[in-house]
């Protein structure tokens, strides 16, 4: 075996064995800028307000200052990118910090962007403006939302430019480049134990397992072969768990390759990913993903599922034992055909009982499609809906279809007839409608970050407006409520952005 590189001198692209990180400092910027930092995150990290106003600690999040007595380390890891296994992936342009430990809980600060690491392939350890913001405005507006997430704690500018591919013509161009630090109680996912499972180094694999269970699954009790499979099974839920609740907003993660799943169940690496705006099962905001759609709305639950295989494949070797992670495997399609099930009905506001309720939602996914229809308006306007009939379902909810003279009497009737099995349906239900649409409400988002909202916040921010940013951030804390200054983003994308899709590099 070879040795471990020297953590000082070695800082080379390379194969980094029998090694689960690789020291490496961040690059220093020319002119760092703070541009928004999330209050909330810092809370949680148990930062004052004089903290985040300190020089300090703009040096800290741009990679300028690394603390005394912290090592800054890139993390190895390996991945199945678009179904095939890529080898050696590792943090390309990640660098962790140090980690934070407040009120009983513990994190890691990550920086992304801060320049080359071992694990830099061919890229520059970069990160753009465009793709921070994305990245800082989703992982927050999704912890607001109550799906597990990595955290955004800092947006800021290097002052430096960074030479990208522009993806419409081919050309190269220079844009600002920016650093987002990141917040999570651990960077590990699937691909990081993959790695090793593919080099044969089960030693590796084994500290890594245990150092896993030991920090992050300590519930579960000391590391044995009972509780590799406890292990397993956990991060089947919350894997599961985390699909649901996009499926159930309308997010679209893009690239759910291997190395972007994290171990803790958490959404994490802020690419292309998209929101619907109408509800289409076969949309991927990914342009790289346009011929097979692999991370298409619908495809999902079945990625996380696949994803799980391998993650299972990697595990094996300390297990040895196929049965009972095929059992967990299998629980995953079980509890998925539950929990989606419970989703949907609790977006619709039926609590109750009713052997019909699946026909029902399928019609309706059925009648979504018929015309463009977008998804938060559906749902959000529904919760309006009452029991006894008083007011017209389709005209309730006509502000969520993009084009209302598509509407033919056909699909017109469609409507008229679920509206009339619905209302039916409602019947049966024992809350009263001011309960139901209050249920409804905390569980269909009224404000959700469409790409077009994001994109905006980005033409400003290039030219030096940093405003949108802030507005966005702040209507993004409060999601299901309603926010009559800021009607204006509930609203359906614009017909310029219909084919506009996210942006990953
Ligand atoms: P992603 O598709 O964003 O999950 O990235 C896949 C791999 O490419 C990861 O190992 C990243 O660290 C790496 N990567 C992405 N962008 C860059 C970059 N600008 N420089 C170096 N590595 C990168
Ligand atoms: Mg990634
Ligand atoms: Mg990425």
């Amino acid at each position: 075996t070879e040795l471990p590189a020297d953590p000082i001198t070695e800082n080379t692209r390379r194969q980094v064995n029998n090694a689960c990180f690789s020291y490496v400092l961040p690059k220093k910027t020319s002119q760092p800028k703070l541009i928004h930092v999330s209050k909330e995150c810092s809370k949680d990290l148990g930062f004052t307000d004089k903290d985040l106003q300190s020089e300090e600690f703009l040096k800290i999040v741009t990679g300028n200052k690394v603390l005394e007595s912290t090592t800054p380390y890139a993390m190895c890891y390996g991945g199945h990118q678009f179904g095939n296994w890529a080898g050696q992936l590792g943090d390309g342009r990640a660098i962790n910090l140090f980690d934070i430990a407040h009120n009983n809980k513990q994190w890691t600060i990550q920086l992304k962007g801060a320049g080359e690491t071992p694990y830099s392939r061919q890229g520059d350890g970069l990160a753009v403006l465009r793709s921070s913001i994305r990245e800082y405005l989703c992982s927050e507006a999704m912890h607001h939302l109550g799906i597990p997430t990595t955290r955004a704690l800092s947006l800021a500018l290097t002052g430096d430019d960074v030479l990208r591919d522009m993806l419409y013509d081919g050309n190269q161009a220079y844009e600002k480049g920016a650093i987002v630090s990141r917040v999570s109680p651990t960077f590990l996912r699937f691909g990081s134990y993959e790695i090793f499972a593919a080099r044969n180094d089960h030693k590796t694999l084994k500290i890594l397992v245990d150092y896993t269970i030991v920090h992050h699954f300590s519930h579960l009790g000391k590391p044995s072969k009972e509780v590799y499979i406890q292990f397993f099974n956990d991060v089947m839920q919350r894997t599961l768990d985390m699909i649901i609740h996009w499926q159930r907003v309308g997010f679209v993660h893009g690239v759910m390759n291997t190395d972007n799943m994290s171990i803790l169940g958490l959404t994490i690496d802020y690419g292309p990913y998209g929101w619907l705006d109408n509800f289409d099962f076969g949309w991927t905001p990914n342009t790289t993903d346009a011929q097979n759609k692999r991370y298409r709305f619908a495809n999902q639950p079945n990625i996380g599922l696949w994803n799980l295989y391998q993650l299972a494949n990697a595990l094996y070797p300390l297990i040895e034992e196929a049965e009972p992670l095929e059992t967990i495997l299998e629980n995953y399609k079980l509890g998925f055909e539950k929990k989606s099930f419970k989703m949907m009905t609790s977006k619709l506001g039926l609590l109750e009982d009713d052997e019909k309720d699946l026909k029902l939602i399928q019609t309706l996914e059925d009648i979504l499609h018929l015309t463009e229809t977008d998804m938060t308006i559906f749902f959000r306007k529904l919760s309006g809906f009452k029991k006894d009939n008083s007011i017209n379902g389709f005209q309730l909810i006509q502000d969520a279809f993009y084009s209302i003279e598509s509407i033919t009497d056909g699909i017109k009737k469609e409507w008229y007839d679920w509206f009339d099995c619905y209302q039916f349906r409602l019947e049966k239900e024992k809350l009263s409608d001011d309960e139901r649409l209050a249920k409804m409400n905390a569980i269909n988002p009224k404000y959700v970050l469409r790409n077009y909202m994001a994109q905006l916040a980005i033409d400003d921010a290039n030219k030096g407006d940093y405003q949108l940013i802030d507005e966005l951030f702040q209507l993004l804390k409060q999601p299901y409520d309603e926010q009559p200054k800021h009607e204006k983003w509930f609203a359906k994308r614009p017909e310029w952005a219909r084919h506009k899709v996210g942006c990953s590099m």
